[in-house]
């Protein structure tokens, strides 16, 4: 399976960025290797000194796919869940400067914790979802998916274009604003709504 990320998809996380706004997706992969789950504890990774969280809605793909329309691409999910695209925002600066690639910033062991996944038919309108993270019960992130500049139908038609898409594959939405350093001891707690989907620790 394949994690397909989507950069700046929230303005407000493109201006905190001083980024322009995108005309289109910016898109990325992380490695099946990224995946964390059943909130076990994130590692600090000694290469970098800047780790840093994005809080995004996580759509697991449920059949297999390429060149999707728009209006069909309700059609290739049926759950979601929310994950943190850790980065390491050090090197995603160093190699962004070099005009390199992204992956060592994104892509390392654990950058993707991902929550509980649950069913998008328990839910009124999956394109205007509250969501946020809490870090040691504070909230540091608050996003809806109405902000999201591509909506998720346009990012599964965007992205099948070039991927084939496959059952199980994972897209990572975007972050809203608020991104910041994750720091030795800390506890995530990620809510969809009022529904906590992921709890762990940073170490
Ligand atoms: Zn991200």
């Amino acid at each position: 399976m394949k994690i397909i990320c989507i950069g700046l998809n929230y303005r407000n996380h493109a201006r905190e960025m001083n980024k322009p706004i995108p005309t289109e997706p910016v898109v990325f992969l992380k490695p099946d290797s990224a995946i964390l789950k059943k909130n076990k504890p994130f590692f600090l990774p000694d290469f970098s000194q800047m780790i840093q969280y994005e809080t995004e809605l996580v759509v697991k793909i449920n059949r297999l796919g390429k060149g999707i329309s728009p209006e069909y691409a309700g059609r290739y999910y049926d759950e979601i869940t929310l994950g943190i695209d850790i980065t390491a925002r050090d090197i995603q600066a160093r190699n962004a400067a070099a005009g390199l690639p992204w992956e060592l910033s994104k892509g390392f062991d654990g950058s993707a914790p991902l929550g509980e996944f649950i069913p998008v038919s328990t839910m009124k309108d999956v394109n205007n979802i509250d969501f946020r993270l809490e870090i040691n019960e504070k909230i540091v992130q608050q996003g809806n998916t109405s902000d999201m500049i591509f909506n998720i139908n346009e990012l599964i038609a965007y992205v099948s274009r070039y991927f084939t898409l496959k059952t199980g594959d994972l897209l990572f939405t975007g972050t809203p604003a608020g991104v910041g350093p994750l720091r030795k001891n800390d506890n995530l707690v990620a809510y969809l709504g009022d529904k906590p989907l992921l709890d762990f620790m940073i170490r």
